[in-house]
């Protein structure tokens, strides 16, 4: 390892700093990258660039850069053998992004499908969630034409984000995949036109493609509310899944359940790993011998149980705040290198080496 020719390939992946990540972000995307660390040199990206309503907030963001980057290391990512990056920290990441806006089409962002619904959930809801917040949960209707430039060209960044350190595989949920679609094609289209430079990369969905929220909605978010946090105390774990959505014709305890669709169960099925116990709870559910309640306390434990050592880890990260932002800096320090590397050979095929002799 670390030989001439025997380099590992490279994963690039992220997150936005808005906030403490969740079971969401656990299953679909942080689970993988956990299981890759040695096999891949990884990129974690913490993608400031990309909270487009960046300035109405600017301390939320900074908690956000240092509460992302605690969460990675409260589950076991470690920079030791990963790179930890806060994206605005390698400006180069905005140069490359100027570049490649040049090679995708209008149409083809008003085609992403993730752009088109996260846009009409901004125009439903209004801009900042935490305006909303601060109003009372006032629903803030906004127009498109109040969407900052920065949230249409979001993709554009991520495009760049993955091929600055040519990377092969980026691990992601199931919301990111057309983003990597669009990579493929910046990527080809590049080395047709200018000489290969970026490897395509693959994207790699999670064991669990897209969590539901504890609401039953469709996708656990944020902006949503409907998170069960991996920084959650056992009391709030607790709080959140007896109150969860489950199986809405279902009256008493002695009814047939539903199981299939049921967010309780999609739990169990991602978190509970005592099988025998998920199955003969299913069993008594279909079969109307069991309640909700009992179900709903078997999934609190198990949660319970899974995010102890957790946020154990945590609590010594949050104790040693500098051990937090060393592993940032070192992480920022290197792929800023990485960087400056590629943007040479991007800036020499792409003829901008102007004074060179
Ligand atoms: P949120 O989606 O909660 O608002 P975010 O948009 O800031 O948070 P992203 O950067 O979109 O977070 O998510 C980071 C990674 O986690 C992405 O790969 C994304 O696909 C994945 N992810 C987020 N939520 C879920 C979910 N509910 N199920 C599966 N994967 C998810
Ligand atoms: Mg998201």
């Amino acid at each position: 390892m670390g030989e001439a020719g025997e380099e590992r390939q490279r994963i690039l992946t992220g997150v936005r700093p808005t906030g403490a990540l969740h079971l969401g972000h656990y299953a679909g995307a942080l689970e993988n990258w956990l299981r890759l660390q040695d096999e891949y040199e990884c990129f974690f990206l913490i993608a400031d660039y990309q909270v487009s309503d960046h300035a109405d907030d600017i301390e939320r963001v900074r908690e956000g850069v240092i509460e992302v980057a605690t969460d990675w290391l409260a589950v076991g990512l470690d920079p030791e053998r990963s790179h930890f990056v806060i994206e605005s920290l390698v400006p180069e990441h905005a140069e490359l992004t100027t570049l490649l806006s040049w090679f995708i089409g209008l149409g083809r962002l008003e085609r992403n499908p993730t752009l088109k619904a996260e846009m009409e959930e901004l125009e439903e809801r209004g801009m900042s969630f935490e305006e909303a917040e601060r109003d009372g949960k006032r629903q803030v209707v906004r127009e498109r034409g109040a969407v900052p430039v920065a949230f249409f060209t979001y993709p554009i960044m991520q495009v760049a984000n993955i091929l600055m350190p040519r990377a092969h595989l980026v691990p992601v949920g199931e919301d990111q995949m057309p983003h990597i679609e669009m990579t493929r094609e910046v990527a080809r289209r590049f080395n047709r036109r200018f000489g290969y430079v970026f490897p395509e990369p693959d994207g790699l969905v999670g064991r669990v493609p897209r969590l539901v929220g504890i609401d039953g909605n469709a996708k656990m978010s944020k902006s949503l509310n409907n998170t069960i946090d991996l920084k959650d105390d056992a009391e709030t774990v607790e709080r959140k899944v007896m109150r969860m959505y489950t199986d809405p014709t279902r009256l008493r305890a002695t009814d047939p359940g539903h199981v299939e669709g049921n967010p309780v169960f999609m739990y169990h099925d991602a978190f509970n790993p005592d099988v025998e116990e998920v199955v003969d709870l299913k069993d008594r559910y279909r079969t109307g011998r069991i309640g909700d309640v009992e179900v709903k306390r078997k999934l609190a434990a198990a949660l319970n149980t899974f995010l102890d050592p957790i946020r154990e880890r945590r609590a010594h990260y949050e104790s040693n705040p500098a051990e937090v932002r060393a592993a940032l800096a070192r992480g920022t320090e290197h792929a800023r290198t990485v960087a400056q590397h590629t943007m040479v050979d991007v800036r020499s095929a792409l003829g901008l080496n102007y004074l060179d002799g």
